[in-house]
């Protein structure tokens, strides 16, 4: 083979190694650590969910090539839930589209909407395909930082990440395309406020942005938080693209199955690309999921009351362990600050923290453009059994003495 002298991997995609949730997770299957670094459940969704699924497979439903936009029943539970929850009503047929995961929904977005060179607003720390689709569609990002508030006692106890508005304001440009939302936000926690999302809303309609916004954790908030969809704001429907998906609702993140809801000249775009990238997946699956989005509301103050339960136990024993804790108000993440320990570059605390105690967490630096607000931050994943949770506290702990 003729020496190859340009790289193989394209310029757009040169920064990207391998995903910090590969490299820690094989981390923690190399060190035998406990994993509290990649984002998914210990236990499997409702047994009801995975025999629905069983019985698609079983029946022949799905097995073939199901329809471009997903299944019919999906589509109509997706639109049920849209109108329930949140009073936005959508057309199952031309505002609803089925995705593989989130992640294929928010690539096929920015693949659809930005032309080469257009700006691209994310909240920093970003979730990590952000960057990537923002880079594959040659888009420009632009990050505007979620920043600490001190905490209430000071000392130990971070408050919440908070959205500069002015910030937010001062990054939109001639070129700004679209702001990509995510709230309850990985990996900071933070859920925008109704009054946070109202400006938001009046500058995407001031300057004429889309709006791309992740929801995926839209059923995880705690303490009396309140998710709000920016596309149920004054002005904001016909410009929204809704991003949410199955993974973290219904316990089931192997399955990945997502969606996008959408004007018809929105769901249309996004379907363009969508239908070049993996055209259709999960039938079954999807099935299965239809029957999911009806599960009764008790269903979802459970799934709540079990995470906000762990994540006060893991977010106190972080503390006790002499960590900084920003005690999240949704997700399945809690970010700790390591300064109180000693440390201050979370990358080197996170490769190091097997070796050290014999857990695994996400140094948030990765996340960041300005990786130095980043360098002392790192993410533990509470989506885990109590057991699991108790055993890494108490080796954390041992990071003290
Ligand atoms: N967005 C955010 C903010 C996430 O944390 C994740 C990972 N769960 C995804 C999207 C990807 O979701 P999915 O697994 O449905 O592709
Ligand atoms: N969303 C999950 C997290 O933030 C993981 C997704 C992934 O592995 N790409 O941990």
């Amino acid at each position: 083979m003729a020496a190859m002298t340009r790289p193989l991997l394209n310029r757009r995609l040169a920064e990207f190694g391998t995903t910090i949730f590969a490299e820690m997770s094989a981390l923690a299957v190399r060190t035998g650590a406990i994993n509290l670094g990649q984002g998914f459940p210990d236990t499997d969704g409702p047994d009801e969910i995975r025999e629905a699924a069983v019985r698609a497979l079983r029946d022949g439903r799905g097995n073939q090539y199901p329809p471009g936009p997903g299944v019919p029943e999906l589509r109509t539970a997706i639109a049920e839930h849209q109108l329930k929850r949140y009073g936005l009503a959508y057309d199952p047929d031309t505002e609803v589209l089925v995705t593989a995961g989130a992640t294929e929904a928010i690539a096929a977005s920015l693949l659809a909407l930005v032309e080469p060179g257009d700006e691209v607003i994310a909240l920093e720390p970003y979730y990590d395909s952000y960057a990537a689709s923002i880079a594959m569609a040659g888009g420009a990002r632009v990050p505007v930082t979620l920043r600490p508030q001190e905490g209430p006692g000071g000392g130990a106890a971070g408050g919440r990440f908070v959205l500069d508005l002015d910030e937010l304001r001062a990054a939109v440009t001639d070129r700004t395309r679209l702001i990509l939302l995510n709230t309850p936000h990985n990996p900071t926690g933070t859920v925008l406020t109704r009054e946070e999302l109202t400006a938001v809303a009046e500058l995407a309609v001031e300057r004429d942005l889309l709006v791309v916004t992740d929801e995926v954790y839209e059923h995880l908030v705690f303490g009396g938080a309140e998710h709000v969809p920016i596309a149920s704001l004054p002005g904001m429907r016909e410009r929204t693209v809704t991003i949410s998906s199955a993974g973290k609702t219904y316990s089931f993140t192997g399955w990945k199955i997502g969606w996008v809801t959408a004007s018809p000249e929105l769901t249309t775009a996004v379907r363009s690309a969508k239908q070049f990238l993996t055209f259709v997946s999960g039938g079954p699956f999807q099935y299965a999921i239809a029957e999911a989005l009806r599960l009764p509301d008790t269903y979802y103050d459970d799934l709540r009351a079990g995470l906000e339960a762990r994540r006060n136990l893991l977010s106190d024993g972080l503390a006790e362990a002499g960590f900084g804790v920003h005690r999240p108000a949704g997700t399945y993440f809690v970010t700790a600050d390591i300064r109180p320990l000693g440390a201050s570059d979370g990358i080197a605390f996170c490769r190091e923290l097997p070796e050290r105690c014999g857990v695994v967490a996400i140094p948030t630096a990765v996340f960041y453009d300005h990786r130095a607000q980043g360098a002392p931050f790192v993410r533990f994943a509470f989506c885990k059994r109590r057991g699991v949770l108790d055993e890494a506290v108490s080796r954390l702990k041992r990071l003290a003495v």
